[in-house]
């Protein structure tokens, strides 16, 4: 497809049309936005990155002095910056979201599941509650959860991972139940320039017609995975959620987890998920003592699932307990 990376569109006969100046809104983001939006069943925002959305959801809807609810084990740099935030009013509380989300708060977040721990939240718990829910449903993706289907107010991705799928652009996304909070959100969106730009939405549109058998044979391939790995002798715990690319397991500690890190042959050791290439990584790294020090994150990517299990094995042999 064409992108137009235009910053200005000319007025015509001295009024503005529909597309005015960049950072208010652009063709193809509002193309990527309308195919977002149908499938996770609501009002698609794009932003320059997950973190960016995040940020853009919290201050359009909080003011000082609110408290988020925030998921235990959810995707860390969302701890980090809500903490962040503190110094301007805002309140965290973490709760584990199998349950139900503590009285008053003033928005809940929730992660489907939570990277790295694969925990599934208790949406029906969440929806009961009177704060506005947000669901980062990044490594569910919408081919398995429509969160505003059960509920939720917003359904949150970083769109880097699964839904532009290459490895190859930095997105966030919104999508909003109500027309009303998309609009909320878009005038904070223009006023702040925390918006996507062209070529990256270019990339989610791209990467949006591969979605569902991208996912869903990493799923197949997940699956397998999970189950071999629950049987090798050198992991300890493996957990996954039974859908999506994305698992994580324990090997003994800090060692053996390098071990597997530098041996492996295919599996890029890497951060991030949800591309085409297998990712693996330590989590301690960043997250220190947060999880376990032999907590593996293995996306899985689109490899063939043999192939990817003899790099796994030929890894974990370095990893055995004795
Ligand atoms: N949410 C989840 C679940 C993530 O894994 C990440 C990044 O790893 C983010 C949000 C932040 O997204 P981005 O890196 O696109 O800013």
């Amino acid at each position: 497809m064409s992108v137009d990376r235009s910053t200005i569109w000319p007025y015509q006969d001295g009024e503005p049309g529909e597309f005015i100046y960049q950072r208010y809104g652009h063709p193809t983001g509002v193309a990527a936005e309308r195919r977002l939006g149908e499938l996770d069943g609501g009002h698609a925002l794009l932003f320059s990155s997950g973190a960016g959305a995040t940020t853009a959801l919290v201050l359009t809807f909080l003011s000082s002095g609110n408290t988020i609810a925030l998921a235990e084990g959810a995707y860390f740099g969302t701890g980090v910056l809500f903490r962040e935030l503190e110094r301007w009013g805002l309140h965290v509380v973490e709760f584990d979201q199998t349950g139900s989300p503590p009285d008053g708060v003033d928005l809940v977040w929730l992660e489907a599941p939570s990277n790295p721990f694969l925990t599934m939240p208790d949406l029906e718990a969440a929806a009961a509650h009177p704060a506005r829910v947000a669901v980062d449903a990044t490594a569910a993706t919408p081919i398995y959860l429509r969160p505003l289907e059960h509920g939720a107010d917003f359904a949150l991705h970083s769109a880097t991972k699964y839904l532009g799928g290459h490895d190859d652009t930095l997105l966030g996304a919104i999508v909003c139940k109500r027309e009303d909070d998309a609009e909320r959100l878009k005038e904070f969106r223009t006023r702040s320039g925390i918006v996507a730009a062209p070529d990256p939405c270019a990339l989610l549109l791209r990467g949006l017609e591969t979605l569902e058998p991208r996912v869903r044979r990493q799923t197949e391939s997940a699956i397998e995975l999970a189950k071999r790995l629950e049987a090798h002798p050198s992991v300890q715990e493996v957990r996954y959620p039974g859908f999506g690319g994305l698992l994580s397991f324990d090997v003994a500690g800090a060692d053996e987890a390098r071990h597997v890190e530098t041996s492996l042959r295919l599996i890029t050791n890497a951060t991030s998920l949800g591309g085409v290439h297998s990712l693996l990584e330590a989590r301690a790294r960043w997250e220190g003592e947060r999880v376990p020090p032999g907590l593996l994150r293995l996306s899985v990517g689109l490899e063939p699932v043999e192939e990817l299990w003899a790099d796994l094995a030929q890894a974990l042999e370095w990893a055995g307990p004795d």
